[in-house]
């Protein structure tokens, strides 16, 4: 445990060292920060501090006991960021249920395909009862109705009256909550996390964070995805920090707000983001405006990166933008870590930035990790350390330890697993061997430091040679006229019965002639990259799948290509 250190208003400061949830929400509500909600305008629309959080969320147990909520009873609910969401989520844990934060809808995929994945994650979480935002109504309330699950409207169940009644006493190795994964690689599975788990990681990640009493949060990151739920929710309140938030959607209109709010901060500030947040602030900059002008980021001592693979040539735009505003590239932390483990895995000592190593890519497709050879290499980011009481290892495709520097599936152990996916126990035997789990991902250590590569299911395997479809698709981008995001590459098989590469490529022209020159100039990259003839497909904007929480699936671009649910554009000869 940490020593407790003396804050500004006097509260003993304790970084995460709880046993459950609902007593590090006690204990916040002791003092006197708090969580902080901004509009679209970036203005401060409410400020809720933690011990309005703590009364309304007991406020909210005592109504959903009475509603005939028990222990372990799970309670879904649309994780819309604001005090509606968060008091019901801590009311569902004091209760001793189970909160489900379910995805909002996002701009990919329409009202059909919310309402089908609403439906499924309602079938898998089996709650007794569902809960959105009234504004959601139309779609959420529809999938509430097809799956037959009682559905009330957040503002409906909030107003309800508050008969008080005895709270049961949570313990550390029941489950707090389940977290869906993302849903890159297939349906988002429904992880189950308990008090011991949560608290281990983020004790773990605030001890790597080296948390301080300066820090403030500011965050736009969904709260249906870990990163936006554990690492800026559920860490604030356990270590005491306060908090700003943008509503995702809010970010996706006006990114730099989410740069406003960290200028704005007179103390030092903590944010994280996918790489795509990072690109889309480097692009919106234009190159004849002035950082210096508008933003002040030299107090922003933690830029997190992680939840994706993390983009050294993003990185340095970003620098490239914002760096006379004070950034420093040594605020950059990455991190990598996934659902099954909490969140994090290894974390970035802080200060250390983005360390790269160049590797060769004929290495990155089996065996070792050679740093510098003269021919085509990807810039592998250093992934930082094991957080405390976590442990990797790699190891091969029989479950052998592999050495340092050779690349191998990534393992990890320590108190932060998961149980298990909640009802699931043909896929969590898939993955947890032991007490250890496979996390999918493939990846080298060295010096203790770890380097992720990919993940395994994307890998794309021709003629028994191994490529990776982000050295294909990033070749791609560096073609005029394209930008991250814009490329999806898989294997499939073609009609004359032979593996190939596919990419699907965002194509923003309408001219057949520039379509054609687009699509051979693509073809001979790929061949270039990987000697191969590919296939290559031309579609229009916005059309590659992403997760709710905005990364690339590759797997469901693939299915929805092979059925025909994606359309290329037709390349007159
Ligand atoms: P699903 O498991 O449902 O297919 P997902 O794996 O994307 O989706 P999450 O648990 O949200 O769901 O994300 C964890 C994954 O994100 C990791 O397994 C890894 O593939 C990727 N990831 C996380 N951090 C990093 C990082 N620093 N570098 C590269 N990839 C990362
Ligand atoms: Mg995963």
């Amino acid at each position: 445990m940490m020593a407790p250190t003396p804050t500004t208003d006097d509260l003993p400061r304790r970084f995460s060292d709880f046993e459950t949830l609902g007593e590090a929400l006690d204990y916040a509500a002791t003092g006197r920060r708090g969580l902080n909600f901004h509009d679209a305008r970036g203005n401060l629309a409410r400020a809720y501090p933690f011990s309005e959080l703590r009364a309304d969320a007991i406020a909210c147990a005592h109504r959903l006991i009475a509603h005939g909520v028990k222990p372990q009873d799970r309670v879904a609910l649309v994780a819309e960021t604001g005090a509606d969401f968060a008091q019901l989520f801590f009311g569902i844990v004091y209760a001793g249920g189970w909160p489900v934060p379910l995805p909002l809808p996002t701009s990919f995929g329409g009202k059909e395909s919310y309402i089908d994945q609403l439906n499924v994650q309602l079938s898998s979480c089996d709650p007794m009862l569902f809960l959105f935002p009234r504004e959601l109504e139309e779609m959420a309330g529809e999938s509430g109705r097809q799956k037959a699950v009682e559905s009330i409207a957040f503002e409906d169940f909030i107003a309800r009256e508050a008969v008080p009644c005895d709270l049961p006493q949570a313990q550390p190795h029941e489950i707090a909550y389940l977290q869906y994964s993302s849903g890159s690689t297939r349906f988002p599975h429904g992880v189950a996390v308990t008090h011991h788990a949560l608290l281990s990681n983020l004790a773990a990640h605030s001890h790597g964070m080296k948390v301080q009493d300066s820090d403030r949060c500011i965050s736009w990151l969904p709260w249906y995805h870990d990163m936006g739920l554990v690492g800026c929710f559920l860490s604030v309140v356990a270590n005491q920090v306060s908090t700003d938030y943008m509503k995702t959607e809010d970010f996706a209109r006006r990114p730099l707000a989410w740069l406003d709010l960290i200028s704005r901060n007179e103390g030092t500030s903590i944010s994280y983001s996918p790489t795509f947040g990072y690109d889309i602030c480097a692009r919106r900059m234009s190159s004849q405006t002035k950082a210096a002008d508008r933003f002040d980021l030299s107090r922003w001592r933690l830029a997190g990166n992680g939840a994706d693979m993390i983009r050294p040539d993003v990185m340095q735009s970003f620098v490239d933008a914002f760096g006379d505003a004070g950034f420093s590239p040594r605020a950059f932390l990455p991190s990598y870590g996934l659902a099954e483990a909490t969140l994090a895995v290894t974390i970035m000592p802080p200060g250390e930035g983005i360390i790269v190593e160049l590797v060769e890519e004929t290495d990155l497709s089996g065996g070792d990790a050679t740093e510098g050879r003269p021919q085509r290499f990807r810039s592998i980011v250093n992934c930082g350390k094991p957080a405390r009481d976590m442990i990797v290892e790699i190891r091969d495709e029989d479950g052998a330890k592999l050495n340092e520097r050779q690349i191998g599936k990534v393992w990890t152990t320590g108190p932060s697993l998961m149980v298990g996916y909640f009802r699931d126990q043909e896929a969590t035997d898939a993955c947890m061997v032991d007490g250890w789990l496979d996390t999918g991902d493939m990846g080298y250590l060295s010096d203790g430091y770890l380097y992720i590569v990919g993940r395994a299911k994307d890998m794309i395997i021709i003629n028994g040679k191994n490529h990776w479809p982000q050295d294909i698709e990033w070749a791609v981008e560096q073609l005029p006229g394209f930008k991250q995001g814009d490329i999806a590459a898989f294997a499939i098989t073609t009609p004359g019965g032979e593996e190939a590469p596919a990419v699907l490529v965002h194509c923003r022209t309408s001219d057949n002639d520039e379509r054609t020159r687009l699509r051979d100039q693509i073809r001979e990259r790929v061949r270039a990259i990987t000697g191969m003839n590919c296939v290559v497909e031309l579609v229009p904007p916005r059309t590659l799948p992403r997760t709710s929480s905005g990364k690339l699936s590759r797997s469901k671009a693939r299915n929805l290509y092979l059925t025909g649910e994606i359309r290329p554009y037709d390349i007159a000869a």
